[in-house]
């Protein structure tokens, strides 16, 4: 069971966003392990991104120590004063997102300067500063003596998926009208935003997603879009039977083969992360055919219906999702986003760079 990782496709997909980009920068974002790819390996192979974007402090920490040395910033900034010392110390660039955050940084008055992204709410009503709050803030910012001015400025999309949906356009006018006067530099979009909304301008822009090769869109994948897998998920037959008309297959006898046929028992399960939920007829690619899950997914293996005339043996390599078969497409027939299916394989599964 391994994830082959393609740092070719990395560094194209990297390429083709910064055409889309034109003259914004790019922030690579990182995060949750590089979506399950290897934050470190992943940097490493993005010596050419501008900045890389982390979720939490640790993680870049972490980076540092390996020798990362662009700019970094940590999304979900710090929530105490321990945490602030340590962004300063490792150079690590920090979100401010909440009023909790300005009045540590007011009490804290850290040693090294502070560099920060301030986030502003324009309707996503996670995370960020309300538009109304927004001076107020700034001038407080002003008159902390660490903060590195002019601060910068961002956004976060709930909605740049929905190509249809008005929420987006109204969150970059919103953005605009807050920020048009402000010297600082700015950033709002996320990978749908870079490829849905062309007027999401900005100085910076952050895709996750896209960087792996994935579409952030329903009903398409990322070679729509010029993009290339980055993770191909491999494992093996490790068993191939006979199997009657009617006969019971796995826990719960969840199915019954309707004919006569051959089921193929692939080595991989829950317990490397592959969902439990996965529904009969899922896809899987067994010597580069399409074939469907039957029965429920075990913990270290699931079975697959190869059809009577099948003639694949034990050992014989299948890919669960990446080059052949999107893990757009996978994430569909499971209810789920891609996210989660990358970002939730367990450490049972070795990442294997080429
Ligand atoms: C995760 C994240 C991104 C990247 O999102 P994708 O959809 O993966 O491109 C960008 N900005 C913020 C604030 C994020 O949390």
């Amino acid at each position: 069971m391994r994830a082959e990782i393609s740092v070719a496709a990395l560094r194209h997909n990297l390429a083709v966003l910064q055409a889309q980009a034109g003259e914004r920068r790019i922030m690579a974002v990182l995060k949750a392990n590089a979506y399950g790819h290897g934050m470190l390996q992943m940097a490493q192979a993005l010596a050419e991104a501008p900045a890389i974007a982390v979720a939490r402090v640790d993680e870049g920490i972490q980076l540092r120590r390996h020798g990362i040395a662009q700019p970094i910033l940590v999304l979900g900034g710090f929530h105490e004063a321990a945490q602030l010392a340590q962004m300063a110390e490792w150079g690590l660039q920090t979100t401010l997102h909440c009023h909790e955050q300005l009045a540590l940084l007011e009490q804290t008055a850290p040693s090294h300067p502070v560099s920060l992204w301030l986030k502003i709410d324009t309707g996503m009503n996670r995370l960020g500063i309300r538009g109304e709050d927004l001076p107020d803030v700034l001038a407080r910012l002003a008159s902390c003596s660490s903060v590195t001015q002019p601060v910068r400025l961002m956004t976060h999309f709930g909605r740049a998926d929905e190509l249809a949906c008005e929420a987006t356009a109204e969150q970059i006018t919103r953005f605009h009208a807050l920020t048009r006067h402000l010297p600082g530099e700015k950033a709002l979009a996320n990978s749908a935003g870079l490829l849905g909304w062309a007027d999401a301008l900005g100085d910076w822009v952050r895709p996750g997603l896209a960087l792996y090769g994935i579409s952030p869109f329903a009903g398409e994948s990322g070679c729509d879009r010029g993009l290339r897998p980055v993770m191909t998920l491999k494992s093996r037959l490790m068993a191939v039977r006979d199997c009657p008309a009617g006969a019971p297959v796995g826990y719960g006898a969840h199915w019954h083969a309707p004919d006569a046929t051959r089921l193929g028992v692939v080595a991989t399960g829950y317990g490397d992360g592959y969902p439990r939920l996965a529904p009969m007829g899922t896809p899987l690619l067994v010597n580069g055919r399409e074939v469907p899950i039957v029965g429920r997914v075990s913990m270290d293996m699931l079975t697959v219906d190869l059809g009577p005339a099948a003639t694949d043996r034990v050992g014989d390599e299948v890919v669960l999702w990446g080059e052949g078969l999107p893990v757009e497409r996978v994430a569909e027939h499971i209810g789920t986003i891609p996210y989660e299916l990358v970002t939730r394989l367990t450490g049972r599964v070795e990442l294997q760079m080429r």
